[in-house]
């Protein structure tokens, strides 16, 4: 049983909320399911609270125009998620889902850190779609901003950042390598320089200096593999799916000669950020670049289910891909965002069919399933298999086969 409500307010709570919605009991009359947009457009007037009101004004109507037992369950739900919003929430990220039946320990709220598509649902399963999708948009993405002394480390994920490490080498006096980094700012004094009596300049004869810029040289060598190290023992601690470099160019060309295997095999770009970014600025450059990224290796999926269908490693397209998610076959399953399409359940044996009669399989009676993405979603999370929602290019491409793919395992 729930044991009591859940309000998270972190975005990185997603997948514990995920996991806590997933495992729930199904209610007995209903769960009410609710995503909003609570981005800054949306909030001047409260809008999200506006559609809130019209969304269950139109699922009451259809309930009391199918004489459902549960309309005074879903009043009493609609009521608590009205009290919320009125007095207990303010939005600070893009998007909000909520999940509560009438159990007084039914209440879960999770900020989203992206704009969900609107929707208000109420029935015995809660609808996990949404929180799948961003889950799915939003990866573990690590930022190395270095330059040839200092580096900050940060990890960005849900649309948050992090800042993991920031440190400052200092190798230009005696050090014993065990020593570094230091976590303290170097003064940069040296010895004579700023001694009385001697002159403030030092001219340097052309070998010094040749001597001291290969010095200077291997100190920033020696400083991006300690930032390299930092970097894998961040992975260790929290893995990462994607590298992202940027500082002074020098030194991101000598770190990324000085990435070992596993960082290089994650490292995307870099990006154009200079040395003294804000926290915020490198959030915004991070997901605008993973976005795109992810947008690209949606476009690589799309294209290896095309091939390994002709192989027999995939499936593609609707009549295909039922059978697949019925015979627990799903490895990753492949879907535009905007799917969808008319399918049945049979209530004999369980399995989906696009049949309008009976069931292909055992000839016993089938209904309408009321929500394509979410059935899908659900069985194939029951057969632990992945599920890549996909949209833009990548979809345009799905689109000549409905919109929906899968690999599979057999
Ligand atoms: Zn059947």
């Amino acid at each position: 049983m729930i044991q009591a409500q859940i309000i998270y307010d972190d975005v990185r709570d997603l997948p514990n909320a995920f996991t806590f919605v997933q495992n729930a009991p199904p209610a007995s009359s209903g769960v009410l399911s609710v995503f909003l947009d609570t981005s800054i457009r949306r909030v001047p007037g409260r809008d999200y609270l506006v559609f809130f009101r019209n969304s269950t004004r139109a699922v009451r109507t259809e309930l009391a125009a199918n004489e459902s037992e549960h309309v005074k369950d879903f009043d009493l739900a609609v009521e608590r998620v009205e009290e919320f919003l009125q007095h207990r929430f303010t939005p600070r990220h893009p998007g909000l889902a909520l999940y509560i039946s009438i159990d007084p320990e039914y209440f879960l709220a999770v900020p989203l850190p992206g704009r969900p598509v609107r929707d208000v649902a109420w029935s015995q399963q809660t609808v996990l779609t949404p929180l799948v999708e961003m889950m799915d948009e939003y990866e573990h993405v690590a930022v190395a901003l270095v330059d040839k002394r200092s580096a900050r480390l940060f990890m960005t994920y849900l649309g948050a950042i992090e800042l993991y490490e920031s440190f400052e080498s200092d190798f230009t006096g005696k050090y014993a390598p065990g020593d570094f980094p230091r976590r303290t700012r170097s003064t940069g004094i040296r010895g004579g320089r700023g001694t009385p009596g001697k002159a403030g300049m030092i001219a340097w004869s052309g070998m010094a200096q040749t001597r001291q810029r290969r010095r200077h040289e291997e100190f920033a060598l020696q400083h991006l593999r300690v930032v390299a190290q930092a970097l894998m023992r961040m992975m260790h601690e929290q893995p990462f799916d994607r590298l992202f470099l940027a500082g002074t160019e020098e030194a991101v060309d000598m770190l990324r000669n000085n990435l070992p295997q596993p960082l290089k095999a994650r490292f995307a770009e870099s990006l154009p950020l200079p040395i003294t970014a804000s926290e915020s600025e490198v959030l915004a450059e991070a997901l605008e670049a993973s976005q795109r990224r992810e947008r690209e290796s949606e476009v690589e999926t799309v294209k290896r289910l095309v091939e390994r269908a002709g192989a027999g490693g995939a499936v593609l397209g609707l009549e295909e891909t039922l059978p697949a998610v019925n015979d627990g076959r799903v490895d990753t399953l492949v879907m535009n965002s905007n799917l969808a399409g008319a399918i049945s359940i049979c209530g004999n044996c369980g399995r989906l069919t696009t049949s309008n009669s009976v069931c292909p399989s055992c000839g016993s009676e089938i209904e309408k399933v009321p929500d394509l993405r979410e059935q899908l979603v659900l069985d194939v999370l029951d057969q632990s298999g992945r599920i890549e929602i996909i949209e833009g290019p990548a979809a345009d491409l799905l689109d000549r086969h409905d919109g929906l793919g899968a690999f599979v395992r057999y």
